[in-house]
């Protein structure tokens, strides 16, 4: 870190700058508050201001302000020169880099797009006077003293005026801050011993103490999130642990809510996510990830951070070794909690997780009929769902399908049934049941908009970075059938659902689907609209496991039949194969 007295900051040789130099690091607002803050970080601080001023959509100003270490006048201006570092000499000092940057690249990048301001006075120095210094895309304007704190202040205008390509690929200012607070909350959780604040024309979106982890945890997600988590604090061999992690009853569907660092750097590592998922096992559904908040210390010669322009992936050295000791100080953190019997002798101790409609599954005790009998609850919900979609079918539309006969469901999930020919076609309930009420969806969205009012309105607490996605969201949410209104901070309260979902839909199915748009990190290259639709179209279909009566299943065949596309679902699975009777003849060498 840096701390020593004089000038510090040195311009790397050519042969390191080859080897570390990623070229463009700031091609978004978002990324140049990244920066900023890191290189507050970087500096000591124990608080860090992040204010943004925006007029018409557009942000007019970015700053960042920090009680760091500051810098000296000479310092203040070499900054701004490319593989100008404080934190490395060389290549070598790679490997044992505790710093978020090394790479001397962030500051003379931003300026070269914008219109810089810095001012700094140097924690160490005696005289009362700081530095300011004006930079206009890459040229110093000028240079003066001025009276400041210790510490520094970035003030960025005008990003990217001499880019205009880049400017106007810019996204709606409510975008930008969203991600910025997600990139924010990030460095809270990785320094909870900083201050952190952040605010929109005044408007304070976040603001964090700086008294460690778990009160960070709480002022972002909220004591219900925070009573959750199991503490985690033990050394494998080789790397230490810290953090929380979520007892197996809080789940996700993806792993956005694991925030996973490496020596306080947040980074996105397949490895350690897996080894970590792999620990909880069964303790959740398959499909489900754990939320955690975890810090891995290893030697920095065994991680590899300049790999990536973003730096946000790593290489570990020893990467099996490492995961395999994740997974055990994961276990055993887990198993004091949660009595979990030895791997591997037998099924897990938890209860098994419900299905969202709140049906236990249970093993139908008649065998032998294809259809099997549910019980009556899961036979209302199926029933329930199956009618919301059937009053739209049109009896007008031809059938897709080949003509058919029905002879039984197999797994509580796939429909079996026979054509004319003898073929056996086999139909997956869920992905059919989908492909029905997605195609509705979109319909119904574009014609006229049903909404169903909830009998009591589900509330939402988000953490300030999901807040801002919502919020920028509220207007395409309300489109598609969901009235959603704010609340209080952090507090959502979802009013109205689209009419295809039902008032009967679990609070749980809502926040799932919210929780769908609002996670970084979803099907790329969709637009939220479209997510949202299929979303929706996954959570109100008729779940793999329910168990569905003839009728039903003849039901949902015949709404497959009318759609658009019956033979793959939103997602582009098949929603049924065939199985021809020639195959099979083959298959009993019979021809
Ligand atoms: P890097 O962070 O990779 O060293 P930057 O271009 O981000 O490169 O910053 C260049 C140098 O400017 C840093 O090495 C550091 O010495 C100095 N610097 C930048 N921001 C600050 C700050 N907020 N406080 C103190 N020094 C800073
Ligand atoms: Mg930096």
């Amino acid at each position: 870190m840096t701390g020593s007295h004089g000038s510090r900051i040195r311009v790397l040789d050519e042969s390191t700058v080859i080897r570390i130099s990623a070229g463009e690091v700031v091609e978004r607002a978002a990324s140049v508050v990244k920066e900023l803050c890191e290189n507050s970080i970087d500096a000591g601080a124990g608080r860090i201001r992040v204010s943004i001023i925006s007029q018409k959509d557009r942000m007019t100003s970015i700053q960042v302000s920090d009680d760091g270490c500051g810098m000296n006048p000479d310092d203040a201006l070499l900054a701004f020169s490319r593989y100008a570092t404080s934190k490395i000499s060389g290549i070598d000092d790679l490997f044992t880099c505790k710093t978020l940057g090394f790479r001397g690249e962030a500051l003379a990048s931003i300026a070269s797009v914008a219109h810089v301001t810095l001012v700094t006075k140097s924690r160490e120095g005696t005289g009362i006077s700081g530095t300011k210094i004006v930079n206009r895309g890459g040229e110093i304007q000028g240079e003066s003293e001025t009276g400041c704190p210790s510490g520094t202040v970035i003030t960025i205008e005008e990003l990217f005026f001499n880019t205009p390509a880049r400017g106007k690929f810019q996204k709606s200012t409510a975008t930008e801050i969203a991600l910025i607070t997600g990139i924010i909350e990030r460095l809270v959780i990785t320094h909870p011993e900083i201050a952190f604040e952040l605010s929109h024309n005044d408007r304070q979106i976040l603001s964090v103490p700086g008294g460690g982890l778990m009160d960070a945890i709480i002022h972002l997600y909220g004591l219900p999130l925070a009573r959750q988590l199991i503490r985690v604090q033990r050394g494998g061999r080789g790397v230490l642990v810290e953090g929380y992690i979520s007892y197996p009853s809080l789940t996700r569907k993806n792993q956005y809510q694991m925030y996973i660092s490496v020596n306080k750097r947040s980074v996105a590592s397949r490895a350690i996510a897996g080894a970590i998922r792999e620990a909880y096992d069964t303790l959740m559904p398959a499909d489900r990830y754990p939320v955690v908040f975890l810090d891995f210390t290893l030697a920095p010669s065994e991680v590899d951070v300049n790999v990536h322009p973003t730096k946000r992936e790593v290489r570990l050295s020893r990467e099996d070794e490492i995961r395999k000791e994740i997974v055990s100080v994961i276990r055993e953190s887990l198993a004091r909690e949660c009595l979990i019997p030895e791997a591997g002798a037998g099924p897990a101790a938890f209860p098994r997780v419900e299905n969202a409609a709140g049906v236990q599954y249970s093993i139908p005790e008649e065998k032998g009929s294809g259809v099997k009998e549910p019980l009556l609850r899961e036979r209302i919900t199926t029933g329930r769902q199956l009618s919301l979609t059937g009053r739209q079918t049109d009896a007008q539309v031809e059938s897709k399908l080949p003509e058919y006969e029905i002879i039984g469901q197999l797994g509580s999930l796939y429909i079996l049934a026979t054509t004319p020919g003898d073929d056996l076609l086999v139909i997956d309930q869920h992905a059919a049941h989908e492909r029905v009420l997605y195609e509705q969806v979109q319909e119904r969205s574009e014609r006229n908009r049903e909404i169903q009012e909830l009998i009591d309105p589900v509330v939402l607490s988000l953490s300030p970075g999901e807040s801002e996605t919502l919020a920028g969201s509220l207007p395409l949410l309300a489109e598609e059938g969901f009235l959603i209104e704010g609340f209080g901070p952090g507090t959502f309260l979802v009013r109205t659902v689209p009419v295809l979902l039902g008032q009967n839909i679990e609070p749980r199915e809502i926040r799932e689907i919210i929780a769908g748009i609002i996670a970084p990190g979803t099907v790329r290259g969709v637009d939220t609209r479209e997510q949202l639709r299929r979303m929706v179209a996954c959570r109100g279909a008729i779940k793999a496991g329910a168990e569905c009566t003839t009728d039903q299943c003849r039901q949902l065949l015949e709404q497959l039949a009318r759609t658009k596309n019956p033979y793959t679902c939103p997602h582009g699975r098949p929603t049924m194969v065939l199985f021809g009777k020639r195959k099979l003849d083959e298959l009993f060498k019979r021809v």
